[in-house]
């Protein structure tokens, strides 16, 4: 085995890569405006007050804590029980229909079992937001090494992200691998600092078709992660 070719060292994104983050909102969304339509909401179908969350999300942001209340005052119903009706359901949704994707899992326990590499996530977004998934995902007994951009300052697209990553991990970026399904956040970056690249498609909202100058700077370009195992099963650093 070339040593240069060695992973040692795995770092994955969050949303849309271990876990359908876009699937989930969408769910989650819908089943809140089907709730507000129950308890009154007049005017709209659930098709058309769907679109209209949409357009406020993509506007005041994904992490903006009153889209319903946006949602209701757009369309002139404001009322406090019509936000507490669609939070109520847009948590519970949430937090029950939360789960890996089917491939995650099994490629975890392969890595557990079959090599001595460390497992890392490296994910944008809000701390607790964040760690609250992978707790409910079952995630954290796998993962030694956890970097949020907001808990250290520094988000994607900024290579300083995995450079940070990296320091702290204590490994090299020629060994290691950075598993996500964002190109411009997950590959260009990654590779920027020497790190190897995978990209995977799982149809989430930042999915895309790689044309071939993308394509030199993606390592591993795959549609899951046992796809992902069959390549690079005989690179991982053996069990020690
Ligand atoms: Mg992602």
């Amino acid at each position: 085995m070339n040593s240069v070719d060695t992973i040692d060292t795995i770092f994955f994104d969050l949303d849309d890569t271990l876990f359908d983050a876009t699937g989930l909102a969408e769910k989650a969304r819908r089943a809140a405006i089907e709730a507000m339509i129950e308890k009154g909401l007049t005017g709209v179908t659930a098709e058309q007050g769907y679109a209209i969350l949409k357009e406020i999300v993509e506007e005041f942001g994904s992490n903006y804590d009153n889209h319903f209340n946006m949602f209701l005052k757009r369309l002139n119903q404001f009322s406090s029980k019509l936000v507490s009706v669609s939070v109520i359901t847009y948590h519970k949704i949430k937090v029950q229909e939360i789960r890996l994707y089917p491939d995650v899992f099994e490629f975890l326990q392969n890595i557990k079992n079959h090599s001595s590499c460390t497992l890392g996530i490296i994910t944008d977004g809000l701390a607790i937001k964040q760690y609250e998934k992978i707790l409910r995902l079952g995630l954290d007994p796998f993962f030694s090494e956890v970097f949020i951009s907001d808990e250290i300052g520094i988000r994607k697209p900024n290579p300083k992200i995995y450079e940070w990553a990296i320091e702290k991990t204590k490994c090299f970026p020629e060994k290691s691998l950075y598993v996500g399904d964002r190109f411009d956040y997950d590959v260009i970056p990654v590779k920027k600092v020497g790190m190897k690249t995978c990209f995977i498609h799982r149809n989430g909202k930042h999915d895309k078709v790689l044309d071939e100058a993308s394509r030199k700077l993606v390592d591993y370009e795959v549609k899951d992660l046992a796809d992902l195992w069959a390549k690079i099963k005989d690179i991982v650093a053996p069990p020690s």
